[in-house]
């Protein structure tokens, strides 16, 4: 063994692209920073990560990379499940993975130059914290969502108290609810847990109250968000409750599109003019019913706009016509590099399903956002980026749930006209630039919270 130890932190997120990247990206600040790092995938997500990791480190050269290490252990469900559904994969997890991480940091500590000092962990594996607890080791948890979000669950006992919210976590009433005076109100069918199967929707919740109950006493709860970006939320928490906010986190690690794709996206994207164009996602697992696609497909051309629209799998509801007719005006990938997509000056607006990551990057990025959340956390999402930053524009559903023609073709006419909208998300953008800045004239707050935290995860090993 080396005289010196070094600091060592296993990591440990939620096996699914949101949560992984940002814990990635976390992975790699933390590297450069003197850290040696064990990642835990899946035995299902390994090979993909390890290679958009190594894409990663190549194309921006990074120092310390080399000391992010992989390590896969199963996750307990069949090679050919699909892996959507989210009470599955908690449920399934929470039994399969900690006997095999507790294995993994065994090995590591009998048979490596480094024993694992710290473990950080995420709010939906807070089982690898119970892992940790064997080895004595510090541990932190991530916080991949809004704030807000994590607000809810922290604050569950005097919403329950107040009876905003009923003992089993579903509400009996569809109604707008404020829960906190420094929250847009929400409709209560729209809380976090509740979207999904209607089946799960008890187990959801209890999910977060056990994740709840552990997370509550650590001293770290790392976030990716920032601390302008969600300051009235951050100040409800005593300081106690650890948030540490040090994000907008964003990595380039989902990188599933071809070197084809990107290379025609981007060019397609500098044959346009400056903020022309639409840009249309909805994330890695969202998928629109046929009905939607198409009236978002007609809305789309109605615009006579230019847009790039990363279809991941709806092409089979798109006529060959339609493709044909669109051929020069539409770009129609089935995935794209979105941070670089973001960051093109030819896109003007972003159409999204309002996941967290996307939200943080067009954050970043300073695009005004058109919102169709789908599920999860994305209608809070939502309501932040249309009432507390006005940063974009809710689209409506009609009666039969989905977004029609018409309110497409409005929206956009809406936000790529709208001053304050435009105003408000380069405001945004800067902010988000400062929370990272680390120069002569200042340091950003999440620049300090990072060093913060960074400190204490090496001091005490
Ligand atoms: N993403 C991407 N290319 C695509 C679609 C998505 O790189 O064509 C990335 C996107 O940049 C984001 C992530 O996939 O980092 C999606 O995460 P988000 O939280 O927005 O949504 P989720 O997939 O969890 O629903």
């Amino acid at each position: 063994r080396s005289r010196k130890p070094e600091p060592h932190a296993v990591i440990v997120p939620f096996p699914v692209q949101g949560h992984i990247n940002p814990m990635m990206h976390l992975a790699h600040n933390l590297a450069s920073n003197g850290f040696i790092i064990t990642f835990v995938n899946t035995v299902y997500n390994n090979s993909g990560t390890v290679k958009a990791h190594r894409k990663w480190s190549s194309e921006l050269g990074e120092a310390g990379n080399e000391r992010v290490c992989f390590r896969a252990i199963p996750d307990g469900l069949p090679e050919d499940d699909m892996r959507t559904d989210f009470a599955r994969l908690a449920r399934v997890t929470e039994t399969a993975m900690p006997p095999s991480l507790q294995k993994l940091i065994q090995e590591i500590n009998d048979e490596e130059e480094h024993q694992v000092t710290c473990l950080i962990a995420d709010f939906f594996a807070p089982w690898a914290l119970d892992v940790a607890q064997q080895f004595h080791i510090q541990t932190a948890g991530f916080w991949p969502g809004i704030i807000a979000a994590y607000a809810l669950i922290y604050h569950m006992p005097d919403l329950m108290a107040r009876g905003s919210i009923p003992s089993n976590g579903i509400p009996k009433k569809q109604e707008m609810v404020k829960y906190f005076a420094h929250m847009p109100s929400l409709c209560s069918a729209n809380l976090p847990w509740l979207i999904g199967s209607e089946a799960d929707k008890e187990f959801r919740f209890q999910f977060w109250l056990r994740s709840i109950s552990r997370f509550r006493h650590l001293r770290w709860i790392v976030c990716n968000s920032f601390h302008d970006l969600e300051m009235d939320i951050i100040n409800t928490f005593p300081k106690e409750a650890g948030i540490c906010s040090i994000g907008p986190l964003i990595p380039q690690t989902a990188q599933k599109e071809t070197e084809t794709e990107k290379e025609e996206c981007l060019q397609w994207l500098d044959r346009q003019k400056r903020g022309c164009v639409i840009y249309v996602s909805f994330g890695s697992s969202v998928v629109l019913k046929e009905k939607e696609v198409e009236q978002l497909a007609e809305g789309l051309e109605a615009t006579r706009r230019p847009f790039l629209w990363v279809l991941r799998g709806v092409e089979k509801f798109l006529s060959v016509a339609y493709l044909e007719r669109l051929r020069e005006r539409a770009c129609m990938p089935s995935w794209v590099p979105q941070a670089r997509v973001l960051s093109h000056p030819s896109v003007g607006c972003f159409l999204t399903h309002c996941g967290w990551n996307s939200t943080l990057e067009s954050i970043a990025a300073g695009v005004p956002m058109l919102c169709r959340p789908c599920v999860a956390d994305q209608f809070l999402n939502a309501a932040y980026v249309v009432d507390v930053w006005k940063i974009g524009v809710a689209l409506k559903t009609n009666s039969e749930g989905i977004v029609g023609k018409i309110e497409i073709e409005e929206s956009v006419q809406r936000i790529m006209s709208s001053d304050e909208v435009q105003e408000n998300s380069r405001k945004l953008k800067k902010c988000a630039v400062d929370a990272h800045a680390r120069n002569d004239i200042m340091v950003g707050s999440s620049s300090i919270n990072f060093n913060v935290f960074l400190n204490a995860m090496k001091t005490n090993m």
